[in-house]
C-alpha cells in the first residue's frame, strides 16, 4: 500500500508543503469504469515530471471543455500518481464520478474520453500533510470523496484505527482488500440517515474526523460535532460539491448559516 508523510511540527498540526504552481498537458492513456459510476482516467505525458501530491485533500483542477466550448476547471482528487507507470513513463490517475440526471463538463469529458485525448490539469497548488496524534479517525465520504478517503486510509495505515462510513452510493469496492481491512467500511443505504449514523460512531477529543461528499448532507454532520465541542483542530468538513449548483466553491463555507 503506497504511504503519504504524516505532519512532524506539532501533534494534532497540518503542516503545509508548497508545490510549484503548474498547469500541464496530459494525455490520456487509459480509461476504465472502477466501483460505484466511477471512471478511472489513466493520464501521461513528459509534463507529468515533477508532480507532487503528499497529502490526502490535494487535488487538481482539471480543465475541460464549458457550454460555449471555453475551457472550465473542476477539481479532482489525484487518486494515484505512479513516477513510472505501465507506460514508462509517469502516470497519474483520476477517478471521475460520471453523475447522471444534472450532467456537468467534468463528468460529460469523463464518459466520452478517449485514448489520445488531450487534456490540461494545473496543481496541485500545495498539500496539507496528515496530522500525527489522534486516537482514532472517521472518515466520511459520499462517491466523489473515495479517491481522498483511500488516501487518508493510506496516511493513517499503521498509525491509528480508522472508521469510513460511506454514503449517497459510495461503494466498499472501490478500496482494495487492505484498505478495506484497514477502514472497516460501513456502507449506508439510501434508507439510512447520515446524520442518526454519525451520532452512533466513537468520537471524542482524541478523534480525527474527516468529511467530503454533498455540501449540504454535510451540513448536520458538522452541526452535531460542533455541538458536541469536538475541537477545529479535530474536523477538516468539505462540500465537494452542491446538488443543483455547477462548479460549486469549495472554499465557501459548508453552512453559510455558521462561517468558520
Ligand atoms: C477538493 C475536491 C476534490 C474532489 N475530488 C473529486 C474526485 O476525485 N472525483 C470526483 O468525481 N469528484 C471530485 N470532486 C467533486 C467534483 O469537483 C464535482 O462533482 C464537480 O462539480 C463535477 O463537475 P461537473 O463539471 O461534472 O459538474 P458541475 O458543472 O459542477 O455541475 C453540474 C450539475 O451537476 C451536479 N453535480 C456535480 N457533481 C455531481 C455528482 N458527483 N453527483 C451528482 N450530481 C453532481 C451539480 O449539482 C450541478 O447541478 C472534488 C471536489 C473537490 C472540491
Amino acid at each position: 500500500m503506497h504511504t503519504f508523510p504524516l505532519s512532524t511540527s506539532a501533534p494534532r498540526s497540518r503542516d503545509a508543503v508548497r508545490h510549484e504552481p503548474r498547469r500541464r498537458t496530459l494525455v490520456v492513456l487509459r480509461r476504465r469504469e472502477v466501483a460505484g459510476g466511477l471512471v478511472r482516467l489513466t493520464l501521461g505525458g513528459d509534463d507529468l515530471a515533477g508532480f507532487t501530491s503528499l497529502g490526502p485533500e490535494d487535488h487538481v483542477k482539471l480543465f475541460v471543455p464549458g457550454a460555449d466550448g471555453a475551457l472550465v476547471g473542476r477539481d479532482y482528487t489525484p487518486s494515484e500518481f505512479r513516477p513510472l507507470g505501465a507506460s514508462s513513463g509517469p502516470e497519474l490517475d483520476l477517478d471521475v464520478v460520471v453523475h447522471v440526471g444534472a450532467s456537468g463538463p467534468a463528468s460529460d469529458w469523463a464518459a466520452a474520453a478517449r485514448e489520445g485525448d488531450r487534456v490540461e490539469v494545473g496543481g496541485p497548488r500545495g498539500s496539507k500533510l496528515a496530522p500525527a496524534g489522534f486516537r482514532n479517525a472517521l472518515l466520511i465520504a459520499d462517491p466523489t470523496g473515495l479517491p481522498a478517503l483511500r488516501r487518508w486510509v493510506r496516511a493513517f495505515a499503521g498509525v491509528l484505527p480508522v472508521h469510513a462510513v460511506l454514503f449517497g452510493g459510495a461503494a466498499a469496492h472501490y478500496l482494495d482488500e487492505a484498505e478495506v481491512l484497514a477502514a472497516t467500511p460501513q456502507v449506508l443505504e439510501p434508507h439510512h440517515d447520515l446524520l442518526e449514523v454519525v451520532r452512533t460512531q466513537d468520537v471524542d477529543d482524541d478523534t480525527f474526523v474527516w468529511a467530503a461528499g454533498e455540501a449540504s448532507a454535510l451540513v448536520p454532520v458538522r452541526r452535531h460535532l460542533k455541538e458536541q465541542g469536538l475541537p477545529k483542530t479535530n474536523r477538516s468538513l468539505h462540500g465537494y460539491w452542491k446538488r443543483g449548483d455547477a462548479g460549486f466553491d469549495h472554499h465557501a463555507p459548508l453552512d453559510p448559516a455558521d462561517p468558520d
